[in-house]
């Protein structure tokens, strides 16, 4: 069936509450579409048909994500948004922080960057952590960052089985389980991702009402 021209046209307008969401990490993706519910349609990487890995270079969480977001628009042309996580610790000065995927080597082993983070706290008296994400999103060829920290302390030995990362190590202020030990949406109650998240969705929010204006 043809469609009348004023239809088809109005099909031809790029849907701004589609977005890209530049990440191979099954684990991030359920996080941050929990958070969505169907607010937004997100494309993954997968989808796209991007398979390789996005370079993460820099030595700030913000130069990655926007590395990630940047490399996703320019293959793609589409509305997009990526994220970056650190793991930040005071006795450490911040280590593993932007370090966090290679912590104990390029073979981005998360077993292995959690044994050498409990190895090098070994000693620590003062186990307060960080977790922060910074997302960058591209949105009509700008881009706009978003950060969500969410407070707590590392313990010394691992305690459950969900999540991913350094999850079994983490407990946040305010409870008394790790990340590991959560479902999915008792982590979304404290975490960084979570909060970055709203953060994004509050702006995609007011600026769909801008733009309908
Ligand atoms: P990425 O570079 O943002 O992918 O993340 C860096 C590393 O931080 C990952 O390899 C994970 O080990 C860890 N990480 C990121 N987010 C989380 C989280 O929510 N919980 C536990 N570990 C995380």
């Amino acid at each position: 069936m043809d469609l009348p021209e004023k239809d088809f046209s109005k099909r031809m307008i790029p849907d701004m509450q589609t977005l890209i969401f530049a990440t191979h990490n099954a684990n991030k993706a359920a996080e941050v579409l929990a958070v969505l519910g169907d607010r937004f349609r997100i494309i993954t990487l997968k989808d796209a048909g991007i398979v390789d890995e996005i370079p993460e270079p820099h030595e700030t969480l913000e130069a990655n994500a926007t590395e990630k977001s940047t490399t996703i628009h320019r293959l793609t042309g589409q509305n997009c948004f990526s994220e970056d996580t650190g793991l930040e610790t005071e006795a450490l000065h911040g280590e593993p922080g932007v370090k966090s995927a290679r912590y104990a080597g390029e073979g981005r082993d998360f077993n292995e960057n959690l044994e050498k983070l409990l190895s090098r706290l070994r000693s620590a008296e003062n186990r307060q952590a960080r977790f922060r994400t910074v997302i960058s999103l591209i949105l009509n060829g700008r881009e706009y960052q978003f950060e969500g920290i969410c407070p707590g302390r590392i313990i010394e030995d691992k305690r459950g089985l969900n999540g991913f990362g350094y999850d079994p190590v983490f407990i946040p202020d305010g409870s008394d389980k790790t990340f590991a030990e959560m479902t999915l949406e008792e982590k979304n109650l404290y975490s960084h991702r979570k909060k970055a998240m709203e953060k994004l969705i509050t702006f995609l929010k007011q600026y769909n009402a801008q733009d309908q204006n």
